[in-house]
Parts: C-alpha cells; structure tokens; sequence
C-alpha cells in the first residue's frame, strides 16, 4: 500500500489494524469516511467491541468541490503533520494525538475526537464554551510566539520557514480571500438578493487600497508559523476542551491572520444570530456572550504572549524597550484588517458558513449577510488606524 492512490474503506481498515497497540488482534474494525471538507479523506475507524477508535486523515491530489480540474499538492499532507507535531509540542492539551504519517500516501493517522463537536455546530446549537477564549487565546499565543523570530535562533527560523513553503494552499487563500472578492469573479456565488452589496465592494477604492496592503502582509510577511485556516469548522469543543485540528494551510505568514481567522468567524455568527435569534432578547443575550468571547480571545492572546515574550525573549534585541509594545499595537491592526477580510469573502465568495447560509428565512438571512459585510468592511477600513480592540467591539454593536 505504498504507492499513492485514495484509499478505500476497506484499505483504511487494513492500515489502522497495523498501527501498534491501538486496536486487539483479530478486531472486527469499521470504517466510515466523514469528511466534511472539499480537499480530503477523512475515516473513521471503529472498534465497536472494544470502544477504540482512530481517525485517518488522506489528502486528495485534487480539490473535491471541483472534480480533478483544481490540482492541489500532497505536500500539504507533509505540512499539516509538521504543524500538528509543533502544535502538539506547544500545546499538548489543544491539539490531537498523531499517531502516525504515511507520507506516500498523504495519510495522517491520529486522535479521534468525535466527543468533541465542530464549534461551528456548537455557535449555530447556541452552546457557551466558557474555556474558550483562555484556550485558543493560549494556542494562538504559544504557537505564533514560540514559531517567531522573538523565540526562535534566527537560521532555524530560516530553516522551518523554508520547510513550511505551501505555495498551492496559499494561492486558495490569496484568491478566496483576498481577490475573488473584490471583483465579479467567477469564483464568487452571491445570492441575488445582495448583489448590491457586493457591486458596493467592487466600487469601494478606499476598501480596495487596504485589501491590497493586507494582502501584501499575507505574501511578506513571515513572522510565525500560522495555522492558516483557523475558522470555527477547524476547532472541536465541548465545555471542558478545545482541539485545533486541520492545519495543512500552515505557512510561515503574519500572525494577525490566525487571530484575526478567529475573531471572523466569531462575528460571522454574530452575524447570523438574525436568524438564530428570532427572541430579540435572546438574540441580544447570545450577542453579548458572542463579543464576550470575541474580546476575551485578544485579551487572552495578549496577556499570554506578552507574558511568553518577557520570558522566553530569544536575544537582546527581542528585548529592547518599547519593542513589545509597538510589535503588539501592529499585531492589534493586522488582526482587525484580517478579521475583516475572513469575514466578506464568507458571505458571497466561494465558499460560505453555514452560520449565515444555514438561515432558512430568506428576509432574516440576508440581514445578516449584510450585517456580516457590514461588519466586515468596516473592520478592514478601520485597520490602520485602530488603537484599541474596543473598536471592534465597537463596530460590531454599532453595525448590528
Ligand atoms: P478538511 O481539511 O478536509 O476540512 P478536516 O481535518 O477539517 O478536513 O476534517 C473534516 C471533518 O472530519 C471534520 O469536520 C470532522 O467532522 C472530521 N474529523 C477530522 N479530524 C477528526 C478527528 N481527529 N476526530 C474526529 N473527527 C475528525
Ligand atoms: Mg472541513
Ligand atoms: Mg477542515
Ligand atoms: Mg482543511
């Protein structure tokens, strides 16, 4: 089973009966593919005599979504492996298991997390995850800090960013998120019923002019190793635990990018809970549990990585007074701008969140699709200028 080729469900039993000490000899496994996303395989393999349980993880050469016309490489297989053993060594308690990586086969064996579910889910179900901001504010912080040139000796950085080169994952991100949108691309899918709002957008040079200078960051700007792809469909929780799975966009890009992720698709809900949330009371209950939350991931974030940089700081320079805080002030600007940019293309780009899409009243359904751009294109705007993660907080109440 070495060459390359997408396995069956009956191969994928055959691989996770040899991977040691997890399941008895002779065990009757079942498998059942669960992937949810438009780029690979994901089994789940079960042992229902014994209760054990594993995940394996194959990436496809191609993209789902559009059949085998949108090649995408199996490095990233390689990729999101590295990430999860960083990751893993960081932050043992917020990541999954690896068990094993078949790199011929672009096969990741590790950790079923199924009691766990999908945050996305969970924010749509209306659950609170009172751990989650301390958690992912953490993860954010450990992973971006200790992967920085702040932590790391500065030729080893040169070598990981080297190994983290993901040229075919970030021209999805640099399409999706920081073209397509911003003009009538073919690639966008947008209701009828806002196109207005999106013709606005393809109109706005102020909107243009920073799209472009965050972008420029998203190409240059080689400050840790990100996880990439840091939506709420990457983290499973429940009320006790967070897992970040799914990394195989980690690059070496500007840390505000995975904060900002986060924050995005917080507010993407935010959003939605115009059709959530038809008790306006409840809707403004649930809102202020949303920014809550919002304001508790950068609060998290900053305490842990100023508390890791006092601590962990690589060199003299890293320590030079005053450095800290304009390095945080720039990270607070990339985050707002990011956040922003996460946020239009989910709402008529190529691919949307269920937080809005979901919405079956097509009125309630598109206030918040132009409360989502609302939000979204004021975050952009404002991001050069932002002294304050207040603002956010700010345009999110103002916007809704
Ligand atoms: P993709 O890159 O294709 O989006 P993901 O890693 O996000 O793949 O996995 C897709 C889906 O597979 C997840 O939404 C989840 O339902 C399931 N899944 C992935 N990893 C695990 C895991 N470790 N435990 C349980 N389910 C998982
Ligand atoms: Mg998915
Ligand atoms: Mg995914
Ligand atoms: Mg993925």
């Amino acid at each position: 089973m070495s060459k390359y080729h997408a396995l069956t469900e009956a191969e994928a039993i055959e691989y996770a009966r040899g991977i040691a000490g997890v399941f008895p000899a002779g065990a009757q496994l079942q498998s059942r593919e669960i992937g949810d996303g438009n780029l690979n395989l994901v089994f789940h393999i079960t042992d229902p005599a014994s209760g054990k349980s594993l995940i394996l993880k194959q990436a496809l050469p191609y993209a789902k979504v559009v059949g085998e016309s949108w090649p995408l490489t199996l490095d990233r297989a390689r990729i999101e492996s590295e990430a999860l053993r960083i990751e893993g060594e960081l932050c043992p308690d917020l990541t999954p298991k690896v068990y094993a990586y078949e790199p011929d086969l672009a096969l990741t064996v590790m950790e079923d997390l199924s009691d766990h579910i999908i945050m996305r889910r969970g924010l749509i179900e209306k659950n609170r995850y009172p751990r989650f901001a301390a958690d992912i504010g953490r993860f954010l912080a450990r992973t971006l800090f200790f992967t920085s040139d702040l932590a790391m000796n500065l030729q080893q950085k040169k070598l990981q960013v080297k190994s983290f080169i993901n040229p075919d994952l970030c021209k999805i991100t640099e399409d999706l998120i920081f073209d397509d949108p911003y003009t009538d691309s073919p690639n966008n899918s947008i209701e009828a019923h806002i196109r207005d709002a999106a013709e606005a957008i393809w109109a706005d040079k102020e909107l243009h002019l920073e799209v472009a200078l965050l972008r420029e960051k998203f190409l240059t700007k080689a400050q840790a190793l990100l996880h990439g792809d840091l939506h709420t469909g990457s983290i499973f929780i429940k009320p006790d635990s967070t897992k970040v799975i799914d990394p195989e966009f980690a690059y070496y890009g500007p840390m505000g990018f995975d904060i900002g992720a986060v924050i995005a698709n917080l507010l993407l809900n935010y959003a939605g809970q115009e059709g959530w949330s038809p008790d306006a009371a409840e809707r403004a209950d649930y809102r202020r549990y949303l920014l809550d939350t919002v304001q508790g991931v950068w609060t998290e974030f900053e305490r842990n990585f100023r508390a890791l940089w006092n601590e962990h700081a690589a060199d003299r320079m890293a320590r030079t007074p005053g450095y800290q805080d304009v390095y945080v002030a720039a990270l607070l600007q990339d985050t707002i701008g990011f956040a922003g940019c996460k946020m239009v293309r989910r709402v008529y780009g190529l691919a949307h969140v269920a937080d809005i899409d979901r919405i079956e009243d097509a009125a309630a359904r598109e206030r918040a699709q132009r409360l989502a751009l609302a939000i979204g294109t004021a975050l952009i705007k404002r991001n050069r200028s932002a002294r304050s993660f207040d603002e956010v907080l700010d345009i999110a109440l103002t916007a809704a």
